[in-house]
């Protein structure tokens, strides 16, 4: 259970004429909730303008009935936000619209931008901030700095300006845009994050974040965008841009944690890779136990998958509240340990006098992982062994999901038998990074892994390393931690 670490976003997009496109776009937000709970927001056109509703909170509280009937349209995109580049306010909620020129637009990002600083300078010198277009910087996000490149970007068609813009960029990005009659998805040349095709029933087109939200919506997985690809749908149909080579660097955390275990991600369903990572933990670190646990729900494929490999019983020794939010939400350290306690309850008749093997996928500061061990202490296990279902984490992350600083990484700061201590667990043992990669099925180079090697596909220019709310602050002369 990553509870200390969070994705970015979850972006979808609808063209559907005929459709309740904002209806399907609240469904398709509900699969991508766990994406993103500080906002949600859809934006809708008509074919003359462009509508945009955004709201603080889970996507249940931002939208109702009167609202979802208010947002006529056959084109949407919507988006579900957990901040890393600009605080948590409504301003910094998605989508975001700019007027232009070429139209109205909004844009929809997952993802986080390395070079803010330099597109800022950019905006500056061609006059954009502010201008009397609309190209005003509105919010402290990497999202609305992009939005005011395109609304300046005077190409005379919304798709070559977009197409202007693009190659500016660098980082992590998967966006769906609209326009009064348009919609577009784009993502970046490495891919970080993922975007998914699909098409409904009738014939109208989708893009989500992730593919359960294409089930749940009734539309069939046509295939993925492709990393360096501008898709634009319309009437037409859909058409494609390529704007860069494509460079390939997914996030393999996404396979680890983020994504739902129901989304299928490069043609690997994500329940059957967390499966296999946890067999080959059972092979690389297989130990003398009565009782295999999950930490809910996260860890459940890779502890079932232990379970199988390893010939030991699979069983549940926690109860979960599911109706506390996940425990990341809270802000401070002291909220987050109250947070753990209320969502997980272990099960005494479970676990007592018992060798349990507690299967987790990831460890970041390890104080969760530390209360775990000790409730489960309290409530009679003989001996703890905690396996991790990916290797130690060492380098934050710069493209899109939220991790504390490398100070507060506990496997930057200690061994493995340090943690083990730390967390006063009989023994610890991570995955290997080979056996995380080879789980995937996919190919190593296909993959970011620099949470876990500090090989990082792009730079990162010393400005954004000093802080992710590095549009937000003076420049700083210190020294970057990571
Ligand atoms: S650094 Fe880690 S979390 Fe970030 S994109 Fe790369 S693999 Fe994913």
């Amino acid at each position: 259970m990553t509870t200390e670490a969070r994705d970015k976003c979850g972006v979808v997009g609808i063209f559907a004429p005929g459709e309740d496109v904002a209806r399907l776009s609240y469904y398709a937000l509900y699969a991508l909730q766990h994406r993103g709970q500080e906002s949600a927001g859809i934006a809708i056109a008509d074919g003359q303008s462009v509508l945009v509703y955004k709201e603080l909170g889970l996507v249940s509280q931002a939208f109702d009935e009167t609202v979802l009937k208010s947002l006529q349209g056959h084109v949407a995109i919507g988006h579900t936000r957990y901040s890393t580049t600009g605080s948590s306010s409504w301003e910094n909620a998605q989508p975001t619209y700019k007027s232009s020129p070429d139209g109205q637009i909004a844009l929809a990002h997952n993802g986080n931008l390395v070079n803010p600083i330099e597109l800022k300078k950019l905006l500056h010198e061609a006059g954009g901030d502010p201008t009397p277009r609309g190209a005003r910087l509105a919010s402290s996000s990497d999202t609305d700095l992009v939005a005011s490149h395109i609304a300046r970007a005077t190409a005379g068609d919304l798709r070559l300006a977009i197409l202007d813009v693009l190659p500016k960029l660098k980082g992590a990005y998967s966006f769906t845009i609209l326009s009064e009659a348009r919609l577009f998805g784009a993502r970046d040349p490495h891919g970080f994050r993922p975007l998914s095709i699909g098409r409904l029933e009738n014939g109208g087109w989708v893009l989500a974040s992730e593919t359960c939200a294409l089930d749940l919506i009734g539309a069939r997985f046509i295939r993925d965008v492709e990393p360096g690809e501008l898709v634009t749908i319309d009437v037409n149909g859909l058409t494609s841009d390529r704007f860069a080579e494509i460079k390939p660097a997914a996030c393999v955390f996404e396979h680890v944690y983020f994504a739902r275990p129901d989304s299928t991600l490069m043609g690997q369903n994500v329940y059957a890779t967390r499966y296999r990572m946890g067999q080959q933990l059972a092979r690389e670190s297989d130990v003398q136990a009565e009782l295999v646990m999950p930490v809910p729900d996260s860890g459940v494929p890779a502890a079932q998958g232990y379970a199988e490999a390893s010939g030991v019983t699979y069983g549940e020794g926690f109860v979960k509240n599911r109706y506390v939010g996940r425990t990341f939400i809270q802000p401070t350290q002291s909220m987050r340990q109250q947070g753990i306690r209320m969502k997980l309850n272990p099960l005494r008749e479970v676990i007592a006098g018992k060798r349990v093997v507690v299967v987790d996928d990831s460890i970041v500061r390890g104080n969760t992982t530390r209360q775990i061990v000790t409730m489960l202490r309290e409530a009679g296990a003989r001996e703890v062994h905690m396996r991790i279902s990916s290797p130690p984490i060492k380098w934050p992350c710069f493209y899109g999901i939220d991790m504390p600083d490398q100070d507060d990484l506990i496997a930057a700061n200690m061994t493995v038998q340090e943690i083990q201590a730390h967390i006063g667990a009989d023994s610890l043992a991570y995955l290997s990074f080979d056996g995380m990669v080879t789980s995937t099925q996919i190919p190593a180079e296909d993959f970011c892994t620099a949470c876990f090697s500090s090989k990082y596909p792009v730079a990162i220019p010393e400005e954004q390393l000093r802080s992710k709310h590095v549009l937000e602050q003076p420049p700083s002369t210190e020294r970057p931690r990571a």
